[in-house]
């Protein structure tokens, strides 16, 4: 195997930051890359917290990169002394009639060893009193999941990469004809050169990837719950996702209310251009879904909302691969809504593949995957 001593990585979002900090571990002189400040608000790791939980359905390989970023970020905190990940539980929540998403994560939990329990229906109305359980089969429960404060642990990626001697830097990146990166009218070079500029990846490499992705706007709404009640905190209430309605959320925490999100399809959005403002139809959308599920909150003012970006794949498969035509260059991409969780083990992941010391995986290969359309998906 070739030695390799010096990296780049363009993207200092949480694929970008974890896979740089990977590379540092593994004794490359690394400098990462990034055309904004860190952390800035149009990156989609940039939001203030994300679901961290290990049901996916019968994959294992997500499910296994899941638990191995759950110690990740757990690592990271101790290092950096920061509360990183809240373990407040996840609930997924299983419909009447359609529970097979459910059923398969559950089993593939228990084949796994993965700590989880199955709460009936008719216990929905005692365990989540702030929820109206009505058509719902059961909740698939994760004790050991939870939450991760997103920006603050992008950022504490970035500050032990830089710590350990590796080296943050400003600059936008462009591609030339070819696909080749550029920074200032220069290639990058370096052994190891691994672009993760998020949903800007389908404009940085349109003849390879843009006909793999579809970026879409994702709308965030966060709501006060009532005054002096406890019941909507993390202390009390688990991360849920609702699969049937399309939504998902994060209970009370950090001073940022109770966070709601509506998965759909159709919001479009130009990275350039768009003000990162949520539309009044998104937001009365939220309330409809809130007065059937958290009726309490229907009314209840909104503190902050956010638009953040998602590169949707057909598969929902991330893109973790080398470029066709340039083979040292490794791509990471596609991440369609659920890469944050992985953090410290994607990162990992893709230094490992950058670095040839194992093949990416089939799936995460960059091929024709059909054509892109948002039907019915987790984050
Ligand atoms: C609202 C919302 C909710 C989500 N919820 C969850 C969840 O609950 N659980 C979960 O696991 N995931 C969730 N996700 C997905 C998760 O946030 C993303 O998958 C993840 O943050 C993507 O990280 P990234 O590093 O690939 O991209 P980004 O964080 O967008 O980082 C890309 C970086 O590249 C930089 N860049 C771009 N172009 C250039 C250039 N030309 N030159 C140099 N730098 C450049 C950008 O400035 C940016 O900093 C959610 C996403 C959204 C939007």
């Amino acid at each position: 195997m070739t030695r390799r001593t010096t990296a780049i990585v363009v993207g200092a979002g949480v694929a970008g930051a974890t896979t740089a900090l990977a590379l540092r571990r593994d004794g490359l002189d690394v400098t990462l890359l990034d055309a904004w400040e860190p952390g800035h608000a149009a990156a989609a790791s940039a939001g203030e917290h994300r679901i961290l939980r290990s049901s996916h359905g019968t994959d294992e390989l997500y499910t296994r990169l899941s638990r191995e970023g759950r110690l990740g970020w757990l690592e990271l905190g101790e290092q950096t002394g920061q509360e990183l990940f809240v373990q407040c539980g996840a609930v997924m929540l299983a419909r009447e009639g359609n529970t097979s998403w459910e059923d398969a994560s559950r089993a593939t939990l228990s084949r796994l060893g993965i700590p989880h329990f199955v709460a009936p229906a008719h216990e929905l109305p005692v365990r989540l009193p702030v929820m109206d359980a009505r058509g719902l089969a059961y909740g698939l429960w994760e004790p050991e999941a939870g939450f991760v404060y997103a920006k603050r642990a992008t950022l504490a990626a970035i500050e032990q990469l830089r710590r350990e001697g590796g080296t943050v830097r400003r600059g936008r990146v462009t591609t030339d004809r070819d696909e080749h990166p550029t920074l200032d009218g220069k290639r990058l070079t370096a052994d190891v050169v691994v672009l993760a500029a998020g949903a800007w990846m389908s404009d940085l490499f349109p003849r390879t990837l843009r006909r793999m992705l579809d970026v879409v706007r994702q709308n965030v709404i966060m709501v006060a719950p009532p005054a002096g009640t406890t019941g909507y905190d993390h202390t009390d209430l688990p991360c849920w996702i609702d699969h049937g309605n399309h939504a998902y959320g994060i209970p009370a925490a950090g001073g940022h209310g109770f966070k709601a999100v509506l998965v759909w399809r159709q919001l479009s959005i130009d990275l350039e251009r768009d003000d990162r403002i949520v539309d009044a139809t998104s937001i009365a959308r939220t309330r409809r879904y809130l007065s059937s599920r958290f009726p309490e909150l229907a009314d209840r003012p909104i503190t902050q909302m956010a638009v953040g970006q998602i590169a949707n794949t057909a598969d929902t498969h991330f893109v973790i691969d080398r470029h066709p035509a340039h083979p040292h260059l490794t791509l990471v991409a596609g991440d369609s809504g659920h890469l944050f969780k992985h953090g410290p083990a994607i990162g990992r992941y893709v230094a490992d593949v950058a670095l040839e010391r194992h093949a990416t995986d089939e799936r995460f290969r960059i091929k024709d995957r059909g054509s892109v359309s948002l039907a019915d998906r987790p984050q």
